[in-house]
């Protein structure tokens, strides 16, 4: 099954695509995720996408297609793809049928995840994630048990993306209204839309999803 989690930045997005994952065994392709591998790398792409990221404006049509292209290339993602960050434009959106077409599959559903502008900006400027396993917290939703220890690997080391500022958030939000909340429309127009609301609990938001789900699959 192909998924798309629609939403802006800090809709949770990233977080019920991994919870997905684990369910199901879909593969989450997040575009921001494979972004910060490409600058990590200091690959040539990663170098070009820093500057646009930090800003928080649209990395090109063409290159986050060409990462897309290929990752859809490899073996694993048979069980099917939970897209998280991708697409974000129009164009993003119609290269996406196209190549799910091509690869003999189709885009089974859009989950539309609802949130309030005012309180993203508070959960994205406050989470932060363990530099050693991953682990996501926020300074007031999801602290770590003990203060500086991740709950999960003992590491004391954590990280806090650059963009998770306040200023590139509004921009972020103000992106994603201008740019990506269209498809919103487009994917309505193909009846693949389901709108959940993403304000509530991490684990109603989950329940709202399989509720999706399995509507999808009967
Ligand atoms: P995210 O982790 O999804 O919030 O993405 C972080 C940043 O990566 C965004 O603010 C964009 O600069 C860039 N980015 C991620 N996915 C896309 C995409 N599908 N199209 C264009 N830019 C993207």
């Amino acid at each position: 099954m192909n998924l798309i989690l629609l939403g802006p930045p800090g809709a949770g997005k990233g977080t019920q695509a991994k919870i997905l994952e684990q369910a199901h065994g879909f593969k989450q392709l997040s575009t921001g995720d494979m972004l910060r591998a490409a600058i990590s790398a200091g690959s040539e792409t990663g170098v070009k996408a820093k500057a646009i990221m930090d800003r928080g404006d649209l990395v090109s049509d063409d290159v986050i297609l060409g990462i897309v292209a290929e990752r859809m290339d490899k073996p694993d993602v048979s069980q099917g793809v939970v897209f998280d960050g991708f697409p974000r434009t129009p164009a993003q959106a119609e290269s996406l049928d196209k190549m799910l077409k091509a690869r003999g599959g189709k885009l089974d559903g859009v989950i539309e995840m609802k949130v309030d502008d005012e309180a993203l900006v508070k959960r994205i400027t406050g989470r932060f994630t363990c530099a050693k396993c991953g682990k996501g917290y926020h300074d007031d939703f999801a602290k770590p048990k003990k203060v500086g220890i991740c709950d999960v690997c003992g590491s004391t080391e954590f990280t806090r993306r650059p963009d998770d500022n306040e200023k590139t958030v509004r921009d972020r939000l103000q992106v994603y209204n201008k740019q990506t909340a269209p498809l919103v429309e487009y994917y309505r127009g193909q009846g693949n839309l389901h709108v959940i609301d993403g304000m509530a609990d991490i684990g109603q938001v989950t329940a709202a999803i399989e509720t999706v789900l399995a509507q999808l699959k009967a």
